[in-house]
């Protein structure tokens, strides 16, 4: 027997049917709870300047800026400090590390949990920035 038109009323994953009160809470349960993850997978440093950091003065940090396309994809958050971060700001991770080679030697070392294309472009950028101060 096939159970194709058998009406099962499709079950919600989004959060969009529930209550707003309910909706909120639950956003900020998550966004509590990628932001700890997160940063316990960036070793609790910034991944641009490598210095430790406490929960509290974390702050997230989108390396494919959303203003640029970025998403929020576990792959593309890091855990950063508020300077890096204003440093950072809308730049994409190529001009970024581009600009400050450190930082993208930092985040290759630190950004363990981030989109392999993500580390490459790293990579490649901070290797060029020496191979042309060479
Ligand atoms: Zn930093």
């Amino acid at each position: 027997m096939s159970y194709r038109n058998v009406h099962r009323p499709a079950i919600s994953r989004s959060p969009r049917g529930l209550a707003r009160s309910h909706r909120r809470m639950l956003s900020q349960q998550h966004k509590r709870h990628v932001k700890r993850a997160t940063f316990r997978d960036c070793g609790r440093r910034c991944v641009y300047c490598g210095t430790f950091l406490g929960l509290d003065i974390a702050t997230l940090d989108h390396v494919h800026p959303l203003s640029r396309g970025g998403d929020d994809a576990p792959g593309n958050l890091v855990a950063a400090c508020q300077p890096c971060n204003q440093l950072k700001g809308s730049l994409l991770p190529i001009d970024f590390f581009a600009k400050y080679p450190w930082a993208g030697a930092n985040f290759m070392r630190y950004a363990r949990a981030v989109h392999r294309t993500l580390k490459r472009g790293a990579r490649r950028a901070v290797s060029l920035h020496y191979a042309r101060a060479a």
